[in-house]
């Protein structure tokens, strides 16, 4: 039997994290959009989402080093 000591580097694939649970895994949320004095709502803006800073994955705080 060979020795064969390949160890495979840990590879973090996108597809195998969950997706985020604020923008869904797109990354980028709907912001409203406020002008005037009354705040008032013209519309909504796209946004990174500032959950998981874009990437759309939900950021794992336990796994964090
Ligand atoms: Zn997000």
């Amino acid at each position: 039997m060979t020795a064969m000591t390949a160890r495979k580097p840990p590879v973090v694939s996108v597809a195998e994290l969950p997706a985020c649970t604020v923008c869904h895994g797109s990354g980028t949320v709907a912001k409203a959009v406020r002008v005037g004095r009354r705040h008032r709502v013209v519309g909504h803006q796209e946004g990174a989402c500032l959950h998981c800073w874009g990437t759309g994955t939900e950021p794992d705080m336990e796994g964090e080093q």
